[in-house]
């Protein structure tokens, strides 16, 4: 795992981001920042292998059974993300209100490469979620019944 293209992206001396590391505490949690940048989305982002694995989904997570929502991902982020609430600032990468919309644990069920079953055990969102990748950079994250 590397963040190399998370820090290419940023400049430290301007952004209140934290630069970070890889780091494996065992942990299992989860976070929801809702990011109002050139166009609104929510970035869902796991704890895995020392960093935050992370998609942004324009129209939220699915917070219904049966629902399904286009994720994108995007660059592994920094565990240290898990925390990030902040204005990224004018012309900077992402630069718009960073607030976090849930966090919690989670359980993870089952893992393939382009497959993942989890439970959550956030605020707002609980229960059985599936994020499955379609093509490219494009997953769907779904709410089970
Ligand atoms: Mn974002």
């Amino acid at each position: 795992m590397t963040l190399k293209e998370y820090q290419e992206k940023r400049r430290f001396a301007v952004t209140p981001e934290p630069a970070g590391e890889v780091k494996e505490t065992g942990e299992r949690r989860f976070v929801v920042q809702r990011h109002q940048a050139s166009r609104l989305h929510y970035d869902f982002r796991l704890q895995m292998e020392g960093v935050l694995k992370s998609w942004a989904v324009p129209k939220g997570p699915p917070e219904d059974p049966g629902v399904r929502r286009l994720a994108v991902q995007v660059e592994d982020h920094p565990v240290d993300y898990i925390d990030f609430a902040g204005e990224i600032p004018g012309g900077q990468y992402g630069a718009g209100k960073v607030e976090i919309w849930d966090r919690g644990s989670y359980e993870l069920e089952g893992v393939r490469p382009d497959h993942f079953d989890f439970v959550l055990h956030g605020e707002r969102l609980t229960g059985r979620y599936t994020l499955v990748h379609t093509r490219g950079d494009n997953w769907i994250l779904l709410k089970r019944r």
